[in-house]
């Protein structure tokens, strides 16, 4: 059996009967298989005593006691126990066991027990206390320190004890029946633990040198067929044969004469590979990254048109209707001249408008369309769609993607993004696509100053701004609200973008035009809005974080974040690069309120040391923690029960090395090692994948 086939009710246990599994459920366990994942979050080091008097220099304390005597304090309900003790060890020091919502330790620890105590004390109204504590009775001799202890994350009315007690019978009535899931060759090669063993000692570990060694096996197993599902996806794509009829480049050479400017190397070599991916003979699937202003575009046009002149279609989808119309914009001033037929599609696209539009795809009438996601939607045909552009696709989840894979004829596929993808996300959910980056900026744009400023000195932000404006430069607004009025807000008095509208426009900057957008207003208003601002007509912009992605206008020389400590560091990122793309000086004001959490103050730390997209993306994820890998939770596809792809990445990487081999060379999973691959997904599949079709 393999351990997730081990699907009998909790119920089976003795001492699980309808109160433990009602608390086990809601700790999302049902069945055994459930509760051998219920991998511990921590250990406790049980393996040295810990005695009172040095418990709150240690944190905590780990020793034996004797019961002194009880006493009750409050009423009523509110009735709790105080348990008095002293350990033996030197200093023999008296404490105090505060039992709230445990009154039955009075007959668990009566006057005269003697008991191992562990948990956190500290000093409070003169003495020496703990709440939170746990105790073992000692039944006769002394006891002697126990080890490594498990900690499970807990529920009222299931604590650690009663957990491990389930855990124990679990793995004595199941364990000696868990096969293990990854080839034996891997196993024997990689030194790994047998499934068997490495549950058993991460449940009940025997040492620290073990329960690591187990700990990397079962996090090599997850990370293996994680990779194996990765592999399957990248290898689908290259069994996927098309017959190609590479164009000669005429539409690319045309567009790249009319351009006021040149290629970045960066861009060139980008737009190299692409073009070389499409004319192999198997689906491209390639990510484009580059920070915000790199010219991500240019490259994806550079694409479009090499579909197009093979005879094909092209689509692009951006993650707002906003940035769409965007592209459809730049997309008619550069490409239209030459000839290419576009077309727009988004929801918002009127009904009587949509029936010819669409039959224009279906027919091959448009050579390249625009839009949102509902380019991809069930209603829309294409007549022979060969390239899907994704911009800005850390907005999509990879269901979308999916989606769009299945679409047509295997399209080649081109995603963007301008949030530097961490290696280990390169290595996870977007583990079957090549990548490419710019790195260098397009040349003489002068790096964005970026300043701080405590908010009650917003006034001197604003001085600055308006010399700007007075030199016919525009500027950007931004708040973390549309409106105020909600409860929230008003707790925390945040400015939103509604008022300060009103506030900008008459009192601030009573002579300048300013424009309001956010996600509320309906798609020709921020249109109108977007429009007159990228032609000048209006100099200052107020809005949500809706301008995040991909808008640009060059001529806009400030970008001013008030409540900069409640956006992401990925949003400040992102809002600053609106900023800094003409030839001009720019700036980034981050106006913020005090009081700053740590990781607030860290945020504001890292946008004032580098403008660097890659290097924030780190220092986001140090802020953040491994936990939170961005992408991931999204992603659903990532429900790993022990692996962490931040942390874990030098077992991800081996992991990964073995699952395209083994993908690579024997797809079906037929050679005599590699069946427990092909039994595992279709028996015990924890990422839901079917099991791979023969050859
Ligand atoms: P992003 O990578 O953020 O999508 P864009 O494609 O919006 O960047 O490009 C930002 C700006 O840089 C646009 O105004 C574009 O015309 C300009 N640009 C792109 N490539 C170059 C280049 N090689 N030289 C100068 N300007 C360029
Ligand atoms: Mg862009």
């Amino acid at each position: 059996m393999y351990l997730r086939e081990l699907n009998q009710s909790v119920t089976v246990l003795r001492g699980a009967g309808p109160q433990v599994e009602a608390r086990l459920a809601r700790l999302g366990i049902y069945s055994v298989s459930d509760l051998l994942l219920h991998y511990p979050r921590d250990y406790d080091d049980r393996s040295v005593f810990v005695s009172l008097a040095d418990s709150v220099k240690a944190g905590r304390a780990h020793t034996e006691i004797e019961v002194l005597s009880h006493e009750w304090f409050g009423y009523g309900r509110m009735r709790t126990l105080k348990i008095l003790v002293r350990d033996e060890a030197p200093g023999s020091t008296i404490a105090s066991l505060l039992c709230f919502n445990r009154p039955f330790l009075e007959q668990v620890l009566p006057v005269g027990a003697r008991a191992v105590v562990t948990g956190k004390f500290q000093f409070r109204r003169g003495e020496l206390q703990s709440s939170s504590f746990e105790a073992e009775v000692l039944a006769g001799e002394s006891a002697s320190p126990q080890g490594l202890i498990p900690l499970y994350a807990a529920t009222e009315g299931l604590q650690q004890g009663s957990l491990r007690k389930l855990m124990r019978q679990a793995l004595r009535d199941f364990g000696s029946h868990v096969e293990d899931e990854v080839p034996a060759s891997l196993t024997a090669r990689r030194g790994m633990v047998h499934k068997r063993e490495a549950l058993t000692e991460l449940h009940e570990p025997t040492s620290g040198a073990s329960l690591s060694k187990a700990r990397e096996s079962l996090i090599y197993e997850e990370l293996f067929y994680f990779q194996v599902a990765v592999a399957r996806r990248a290898f689908s794509r290259k069994r996927d044969t098309i017959t190609r009829h590479p164009s000669k480049g005429l539409l690319r050479a045309r567009l790249l004469e009319r351009l006021p400017f040149s290629l970045t190397p960066d861009q060139e070599k980008a737009a190299a590979e692409i073009v070389a991916d499409m004319a192999r003979p198997h689906p491209m699937g390639r990510l484009l990254q580059g920070d915000v202003g790199s010219g991500k575009t240019l490259v994806a046009f550079l694409a479009c048109l090499e579909a197009i002149e093979s005879g094909g279609q092209a689509a692009m989808m951006a993650p707002t209707e906003l940035l769409a119309r965007q592209h459809a914009q730049t997309a008619a001033r550069l490409l239209e001249p030459l000839g290419v037929r576009l077309a727009f599609l988004s929801g918002n696209v009127e009904d009587a408008a949509r029936p010819p539009l669409l039959a224009a795809l279906k027919a091959g009438e448009v050579d390249l369309v625009l839009g949102t996601h509902a380019l991809f939607s069930d209603e829309v045909e294409y007549r022979d769609l060969r390239l899907a552009v994704v911009d800005e696709q850390h907005r999509f989840g990879v269901l979308q993607r999916l989606a769009l894979g299945r679409k047509g004829h295997l399209p080649d596929l081109l995603m963007m993004t301008a949030t530097p993808i961490p290696r280990t996300l390169a290595l996870t959910v977007f583990g079957d696509l090549s990548v490419s980056t710019i790195r260098t900026m397009p040349p003489g744009r002068k790096p964005i100053e970026t300043h701080l400023a405590r908010a009650g000195n917003e006034a001197k932000v604003y001085d600055y701004v308006r010399r700007l404006l007075e030199a016919g430069r525009q500027a950007y607004f931004v708040y973390p609200l549309i409106s105020g009025g909600t409860a929230a807000s008003a707790r925390a008095e945040l400015k939103n973008a509604e008022e300060m509208y009103e506030r900008l426009a008459r009192e601030i900057y009573p002579g300048y035009k300013v424009g309001l957008i956010h996600s509320r207003l309906k798609e020709d208003e921020k249109r109108e809005t977007m429009e007159a601002f990228s032609e000048g007509r209006i100099n200052i912009l107020v809005a949500t974080s809706v301008v995040e992605v991909g808008v640009d206008v060059p001529n806009a020389a400030a970008m001013v974040v008030e409540h900069a400590e409640r956006f992401g560091l990925a949003a400040l990122h992102q809002l600053r690069g609106r900023v800094g793309r003409g030839q001009e000086q720019s700036y980034c004001f981050l106006v913020y309120t005090e009081p700053l959490t740590e990781d607030g103050k860290a945020r504001l730390k890292a946008m004032l040391g580098t403008t660097d997209g890659f290097e924030l993306a780190e220092e986001d994820l140090r802020i953040r923690g491994p936990g939170e890998l961005a992408g991931t939770a999204q992603s659903g596809a990532l429900r790993l029960a022990i692996a962490d792809p931040a942390r874990d990445v030098a077992i991800l990487e081996e992991a990964r090395r073995d699952a395209f081999a083994i993908v690579e060379t024997d797809p079906g999973f037929l050679e005599a090692d590699n069946a427990v691959i092909r039994e595992v997904l279709s028996r015990a599949n924890p990422f839901g994948e079917a099991p791979a079709g023969r050859g």
